[in-house]
């Protein structure tokens, strides 16, 4: 696959041309934005209250039952301070630390030392040494990827350390959840920083930095594009995949464990959970090498958005679901239950295949065949900075032909079956559904902006052949 991509990269370097005025335009792709207003305060509002955010949804399920409402009434009637809270609140604790520690240093040892063993037994699986995207430099990375691997030594340690050895419970993450809360964050906040003045002082990369001029928004969006140590280790995929994504499955089944520990029983909704959000976990690893042509990965920079929102954001808010069945545990009735696992199912099979078309299409370049047909698309070019013309297609059939983020959609039908597992007696566990809508249609016209910065008229013309964003003939 690697030697395929070399020769379609060396194919489209051929057409090199010169930069014009003209095409100035198109090279802004992925670089230079300007900041509005709009974007500052939103980057500021969550600089400000995104940790708050976290904090507020996990006490309210420690101090009141993962009511939202409760803890505002309390405060605005004055029967409770913010002090009152905030003393309840566990502090940082060293066994906490000494965990949190373990479990980064762990990763770190996965992700570095032990190369891919994966894809020598798995059929089907891409693992191992694989090249990313082409940057707007027009570098092409090279990436380890053995993020399956981690996951399925992690899982098999867990198993055996909590169940076999007794080494520590399975409850453990539930138990130190808070406590861990303070060490994810000092984490977020660390390497967020650290990637800032690496960007700075020290870039993997100069040509792919971003400076806007805007402190706080170098902060957040971040400036180095692929920050590396040495010539493996990168921030993106490490902070994207794990500590966060390994860690998603382990907590949940924490909170498995913990509804065993207090009711004796394990239910029908928190398998549910377990099981859905596995095989998306699973999914992720499974096409890790996929994800290097992800947006993540492809376009966002590493700042504070990615960097401590993989480390808190997606650890504590991910798995709000599996949280709230702790305190409350439902147990849904069969044919409640069914209706969820369908919609979970049918909304992961629209995820998967609508990704699996995009990555298949490009893949081949085109020569392949979708839903039994060749695939049809519109060709298109772009510039990297050094003026050199790409040239690349996209594809209008498929899911890819009935909307342009089909795959966003397939993405918020199975949130919305996590969500429904909780039943209807609190919004907390909906906190998924409202955030991955605003998440993935911000992501949209994000995404349709900078294709527009890249493509030019020819992006027009593909959104003239597919007209809806998400759901055809509505949006
Ligand atoms: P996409 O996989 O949809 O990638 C968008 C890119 O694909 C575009 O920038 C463009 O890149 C290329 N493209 C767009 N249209 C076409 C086309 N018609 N044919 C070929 N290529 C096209 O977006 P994401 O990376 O955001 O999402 C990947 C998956 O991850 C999604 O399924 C999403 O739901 C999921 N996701 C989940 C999140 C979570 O928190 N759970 C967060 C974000 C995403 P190019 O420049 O190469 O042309």
């Amino acid at each position: 696959m690697a030697a395929h991509q070399e020769k379609k990269l060396a194919q489209e370097r051929k057409h090199k041309t010169t930069q014009n005025d003209t095409q100035t335009s198109q090279v802004q792709w992925g670089r230079a934005w300007e900041v509005d207003w709009f974007s500052l305060a939103s980057i500021l509002f969550l600089l400000m209250f995104a940790p708050l955010i976290v904090y507020y949804f996990i006490m309210s399920c420690d101090q009141y039952q993962c009511s939202l409402t409760d803890p505002l009434i309390d405060l605005l009637t004055g029967n409770k301070h913010l002090s009152d809270i905030w003393h309840k609140t566990p502090m940082l604790t060293s066994r906490a630390a000494g965990i949190y520690s373990l479990w980064v240093a762990f990763q770190v040892v996965l992700y570095m030392f032990i190369p891919d063993f994966c894809h020598k037994v798995l059929p089907g699986y891409v693992g191992g040494v694989q090249e990313g995207a082409v940057t707007p430099a027009g570098v092409v990375n090279k990436y380890e990827i053995n993020g399956l691997q981690a996951w399925i030594i992690t899982h098999v340690l867990w198993f055996a350390n909590a169940y076999y050895f007794h080494f520590f419970s399975p409850t453990i993450i539930f138990d130190n959840w808070i406590p861990l809360l303070w060490c994810a964050n000092i984490l977020g906040y660390a390497v967020s920083t650290f990637a800032m003045i690496k960007g700075y002082c020290f870039p993997t990369n100069a040509k792919d930095c971003k400076f806007t001029g805007n402190f706080f928004y170098d902060y957040m969006m971040g400036i180095e594009f692929n920050p590396r140590i040495g010539k493996w280790f990168d921030f993106k995929l490490f902070f994207n995949g794990r500590p966060g994504i390994v860690a998603w499955t382990l907590i949940n089944l924490s909170y498995a464990a913990k509804q065993q520990e207090l009711y004796g029983q394990v239910t029908n909704s928190m398998i549910l959970v377990n099981i859905l959000q596995g095989i998306y976990v699973l999914d992720f690893f499974w096409n890790e090498a996929w994800y290097l042509k992800t947006i993540d990965i492809c376009h966002d920079h590493f700042g504070w958005y990615l960097g401590w929102g993989d480390c808190v954001w997606l650890p504590y808010l991910y798995t709000l679901q599996g949280l709230y069945l702790v305190y409350h545990p439902v147990q849904l009735g069969t044919a409640n239950a069914v209706g969820i696992l369908i919609l979970g199912l049918i909304g992961y099979y629209i995820f998967r295949v609508t990704n699996h078309q995009k990555d298949l299409f490009r893949r081949t370049d085109g020569n392949c065949r979708i839903w039994g047909k060749k695939p049809e698309y519109i060709e298109c070019s772009y510039m990297s900075v050094d003026g050199t013309k790409y040239y690349s297609k996209l594809m209008t059939s498929g899911f890819w032909g009935w909307a342009r983020h089909f795959n966003y959609t397939g993405d918020l039908m199975g949130s919305l079956a996590y969500c429904l597992a909780c039943g209807f007696a609190h919004i907390l566990p909906y906190f998924y559904i409202i955030y991955m809508t605003i998440l993935l249609t911000h992501r949209c016209i994000r995404d349709e902006h900078r294709c527009f910065s890249k493509y030019g008229k020819d992006w027009k013309r593909y959104t003239a052949a597919v007209p809806y964003r998400l759901i055809p003939g509505i949006f």
